[in-house]
């Protein structure tokens, strides 16, 4: 282990699905922790007590599961808040919190004014030692320490500055008690020695202001990589897309290592490859390489990869999900003809079922002969070769003519996998059966 073990963490709010933005955001942080040997932490943010479901945590707990994401440890913040309670306690004997009383009306209508104005729509700090309004109870803001530029070297977006006072100080809890995300999300990172904050460029704003909650609790501040999110086809990540979560394309055949291949690479310099193990995803991930722009997902493309990734995929990493009676031999002569894996039940289906041929006239007398030659064939050997061969010598026919009948009336279809493999696994009962029926 290095001096510094790296730490990542993926920090769903059980509010939803996993879509595909959060997936890519999960997979930076898993290849990074996995590349430096380190630990990627699932930090479920469940503060919000009324929006989290249980459901959720379990979708998000399973969709990492099929990704193959594992993860080292979990933490859940609503099992947490007397941490909270104790740092935001500290903030506050210490100046760093302090309360307000606003009505969302007036902060909205002063907002409002300030933008009429033409001026930026920050908080106004109060006097402290105004009058507090009757009845109200109030929320609270965490402030910001106005004299210190606020700086950091992105590991995407490069050297960062912001100026304080030109950012509202944030609201950190409500006056029902509950917390907000910033300040239980700085907390934890802090108690989990997270080394690297990599999610997407909307929290980079926040970021800003939890740098100065990682100082005013006197902890350093960790590493920041923020992606530049994703978008549709037709712009911005769309509903659809947003709302699409992995079982959709579980359902659709798309396989985990199709999004893995898809996401790593997407919006980077590196070029997107079919890859059938993580390792190279693992190897290559490089926050230099990723870029500002945002990156566009494609379904179409990912489909592609899909089909490509299944086309590499040895028998035994498929085997258990393949129909019975599939075998290394079956599995080698299918794959290159399929889109998903439920592909290969139609074409052993084929292998296997009843087909039905469309012969031209023309071509029945030649099937008839090819039963004969079948007949004779040795089927142990590559009977393909023999069946073609025999027929081109005896009946003058070669390229297209040779051929496509014989591709019709063996497999119903006028395309599908090579014959070559296909012939051993239909085998000569099968085959001198379809040969006859198709002679009419
Ligand atoms: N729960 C936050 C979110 O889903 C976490 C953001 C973060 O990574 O800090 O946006």
């Amino acid at each position: 282990m290095t001096q510094t073990s790296i730490v990542t963490r993926f920090a769903p709010s059980p509010t939803g699905h996993l879509h595909i933005g959060n997936v890519r955001t999960a997979l930076h942080n898993w290849l990074w922790a996995r590349k430096h040997g380190g630990r990627f932490l699932l930090r479920i943010d469940d503060t919000d007590l009324e929006r989290s479901r249980e459901d959720y945590v379990d979708g998000i707990r399973a969709d990492l599961d099929w990704l193959g994401l594992s993860w080292d440890a979990e933490a859940r913040q609503s099992q947490r808040f007397d941490l909270y309670e104790k740092q935001f306690e500290a903030l506050k004997a210490a100046g760093r919190v302090y309360a307000c009383y606003e009505t969302p009306e007036e902060l909205d209508l002063r907002r409002k004014v300030l933008l009429g104005r033409g001026l930026p729509p920050v908080y106004e700090r109060k006097d402290p030692d105004a009058p507090i309004p009757e009845g109200r109870v109030p929320h609270w803001r965490f402030k910001l320490d106005h004299d210190t530029p606020i700086e950091w070297v992105d590991l995407i977006r490069g050297p960062q500055h912001f100026d304080p006072k030109l950012l509202s100080d944030p609201v950190i809890r409500r006056a029902d008690g509950s917390w907000l995300y910033m300040l239980p999300s700085a907390i934890d990172d802090i108690d989990m020695g997270v080394t690297h904050v990599v999610r997407g460029e909307d929290h980079v704003t926040n970021t800003a202001t939890q740098i100065q909650m990682f100082a005013a609790l006197g902890a350093p501040v960790p590493h920041f990589a923020h992606e530049a999110l994703l978008t549709g086809s037709e712009g911005k990540l769309s509903k659809r897309l947003g709302s699409l979560g992995m079982a959709d394309f579980r359902d659709r055949g798309i396989e985990p290592m199709a999004i893995l291949s898809l996401l790593a690479r997407l919006g980077t310099s590196q070029p997107i490859e079919p890859v059938t193990d993580v390792a190279p995803l693992v190897a290559s991930i490089d926050f230099g390489h990723f870029g500002r722009a945002p990156a566009r997902f494609d379904e179409e493309e990912l489909a592609q990869l899909n089909a490509k990734i299944l086309h590499q995929t040895e028998f035994a990493a498929v085997a258990s999900r393949l129909p019975e009676g599939v075998d290394d031999a079956a599995w080698q002569a299918i794959r290159p003809n399929i889109a998903t894996l439920a592909d290969v039940g139609d074409w052993w289906a084929v292998v296997t079922g009843t087909i039905a041929a469309q012969i031209a006239a023309e071509d029945k007398a030649y099937l008839i002969d090819a039963a004969t030659v079948a007949e004779t064939l040795d089927w142990a050997g590559d009977p393909w070769p023999q069946l073609t061969e025999a027929l081109k010598e005896k009946t003058g026919r070669k390229g297209k003519p040779l051929f496509l009948p014989l591709r019709q009336a063996l497999t119903g279809q006028d395309h599908g996998p090579d014959m070559k493999a296909l012939l051993p696994l239909i085998g000569k009962e099968r085959a001198i059966a379809r040969l006859r029926a198709a002679a009419g």
